[in-house]
Formats: C-alpha cells, structure tokens, sequence
C-alpha cells in the first residue's frame, strides 16, 4: 500500500506522526480536510499488526468524520488519531501517557481537536486535557460533556422516525418490530427510546449482562449474534460493529429498513445498491448517528443543552433529504449522501 497515493485518492489533506520515548507513545494525527472549519474527531487506542494499517485507519476514520460534519452541517472538518497501543501497555503509566498524546496534539494548534473512540475513556480526556484545550468529551470537572452516547442513540431515533416517515408516511413508531445488534453503549440508549415510542424489539449481543438488562427493562425479544440479522422485522438496526451488510447477511435481511448506529455498516458500496434493489432503505451511517459529534462540537464553542437537542432533532430533516433525493434520483441513499457533502466541500461530486 502506498500511502501516499491513498492519501490523494482521499483528498487529504495532513498526517501527523508523534513518538514520545519516554512513556513509547506512538501516535497519528490525520487531519482530512478544513474547509469547513477546525477537524474534530476521535482518538483510538487499539492494537494494529503494523504501522501502516495504523495510519491507513487514521486515514480512513479522519474522511469519514469529515462527511459526517459536513452532512451534519456543523462548522469543522475531518480528523481521527490512533495511537497504536503497546502489546506490553503498562496500565499503571496510562495518564502520563496520555497527558504525552495531549502535548502532541496541543502542538498542533487547534486545526485538530480530539475526543473520545475505541479503546479510549472519558478518564483518558481529562488526562489529554492535562496538556491541551483541543479535546473535548472529559468529564464536568474538567469542563466536558462525558459520554456523548445518549446522544447518538436520539439522533438515531430521529432518523428511524425521518425513514418511517419516508417509506410508510407514518408520524410515530408504534408497534414497528425492531431487531437490534448490539446492545452496548448506544444500542441500549436507542433500545430505550424506541421502548418509550411502542416500538417490539429484538435484541442481540455477545454480551448476556447487556441482553438481559433489555430483556427486563423493555421485555425485549433475545435473537443469537450471528442471526439477529435474518429476523423479521420492519427495522435492522446494527450497532456493534462495521460491516454489518455483507455478501453474507445482505440476501438474507427480512426488514423494510436498515438503521442504526454502528460507522461502516456497509462491508462496500456496491452493498448500497444492493439494498436499493431489494428495495430496502438504507439510512447512510454517518448521517445518522451524528449525534455524539453534535454534542462535542457543541461543548468546543459553549455547551448549551437545548441547542445541542434542537440540532440532534434535526437528524430528521437531514435523512429525510437524503432518502426524498435518493428516490427522485433513482440512486443508492449511501452515495447521494457522499454527494451532498462533496458539492458543499469540493463544488462537485467525486463520483
Ligand atoms: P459499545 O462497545 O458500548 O457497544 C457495542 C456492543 O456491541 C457491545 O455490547 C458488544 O458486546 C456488542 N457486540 C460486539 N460484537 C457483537 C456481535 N458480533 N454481535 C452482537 N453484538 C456484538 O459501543 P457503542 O459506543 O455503543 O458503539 C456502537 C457502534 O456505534 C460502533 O460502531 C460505534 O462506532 C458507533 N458509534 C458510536 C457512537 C457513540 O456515541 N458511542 C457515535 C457514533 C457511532
């Protein structure tokens, strides 16, 4: 893999590289594009087999967050970093070694401005936040908004609403079955609010704690992991991982529609068009579950809660435009999603 040659291919943009050798940070700073304003997204902390894939993920995560500001129609643009863990990470260093990840994302003067992803917690924000202003997501005593997962899973139920709307012009959810994968952080919030709207649901997870805890909170339905996909139901909402819609799972999906908040719910795009053959609609992941980058880019110019619920409400209108302009184009809701943010970034649509 040439990196380089991805990175024109992804219009970037920067890429940042940091080792401390004191504490063995090793970090990347991908900053994907500022057109519209200083880049906010995430910082993982996961193990990676090489370097490369390191950067390459950097890479890829830091275009997604700029289309999902920019489809959001928030003021900033695209960023991510990893740093790669350390296969021998002594847990007992872990604040010095990410005040040491703050200092190096100070030095970058606010073009980028991180927060919380995979592998890294709201305790690690206060730490980074030891060292910079440029992170977002620590806890109220250092001046944050915490975990921004609520959040996301009430964008994602405004979007539900938008596509339910869209494809049955009905105002409420009551009674539409719901199958669920993943009842973490965000599956569980959104399990909540559909509970609270009359929705049935149907829940899976690797983790029984989190199945149970919907089973006795929301007398959810329990489908295994590996099935939960082939339920039928009106909504298929994947919140565990990517690549949830696959050559696998695709021809074998019995819902009228798929939403919910994992990123990179499509293994590819063609899987997108795909879906619209089956004529199942397909509610693009980024624009949906926005609502967490909301409420950090919310926080970075003076948190106001009303503010913040007023603009995650308005996930409607987004989903609702993307889906209204996928049916009037006759084209994939994942590729005229791509096209409204590269019109407002680039002037035109890269493809
Ligand atoms: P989480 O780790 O809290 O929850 C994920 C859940 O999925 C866990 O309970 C895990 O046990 C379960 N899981 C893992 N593999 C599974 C499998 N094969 N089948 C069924 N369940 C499985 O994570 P989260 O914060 O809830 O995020 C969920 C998804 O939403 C991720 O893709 C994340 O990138 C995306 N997302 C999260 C936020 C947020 O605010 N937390 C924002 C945007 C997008």
């Amino acid at each position: 893999m040439d990196l380089l040659d991805v990175a024109k291919k992804m219009h970037f943009g920067d890429i940042h590289l940091h080792t401390d050798v004191e504490t063995g940070l090793f970090a990347i700073a991908a900053v994907h594009d500022l057109t519209l304003g200083p880049a906010i997204g995430g910082c993982r902390f996961v193990e990676y087999p090489d370097t490369n894939a390191a950067i390459y993920d950097a890479m890829r995560l830091a275009r997604g967050m700029t289309y999902k500001a920019a489809i959001s129609k928030l003021p900033h643009g695209g960023g991510k970093s990893v740093i790669i863990r350390p296969a021998d990470f002594d847990e007992s260093k872990r604040d010095k070694f990410f005040e040491a990840f703050g200092a190096f994302i100070d030095s970058l003067g606010g073009q980028y401005i991180t927060a919380k992803d995979s592998g890294t917690t709201v305790a690690d924000m206060d730490s980074i936040h030891q060292k910079t202003d440029y992170v977002l997501g620590s806890t109220p005593e250092e001046g944050g908004t915490g975990d921004p997962s609520p959040l996301t899973a009430f964008g994602v139920r405004r979007g539900i609403e938008a596509a339910a709307k869209f494809k049955w012009d009905r105002d409420d959810l009551e009674g539409l079955k719901v199958a669920i994968q993943g009842v973490g952080s965000v599956g569980y919030g959104l399990a909540r609010e559909l509970h609270e709207l009359g929705c049935t649901l149907v829940v899976a997870d690797i983790n029984e704690e989190a199945v149970q805890r919907c089973v006795d909170e929301f007398g959810a339905l329990i489908a295994p992991p590996d099935t939960i996909h082939r339920i039928e139901c009106d909504i298929y909402a994947p919140a565990a991982l990517g690549g949830a819609i696959n050559d696998e799972t695709l021809p074998e999906l019995q819902c009228d529609i798929v939403a919910g908040p994992a990123n990179n719910q499509l293994s590819e795009d063609r899987h997108g068009v795909a879906l619209r053959e089956r004529q199942i609609v397909y509610v693009p992941d980024y624009a949906l579950n926005a609502g967490g980058l909301i409420n950090v880019a919310q926080e970075h110019r003076g948190y106001d809660a009303q503010t913040v619920r007023r603009k995650t409400e308005a996930i409607f209108d987004t989903i609702l435009e993307i889906l209204e302009r996928a049916d009037a184009d006759g084209l994939p809701t994942n590729l005229v999603a791509d096209r409204i943010v590269e019109e407002k970034i680039y002037g035109h649509a890269l493809r």
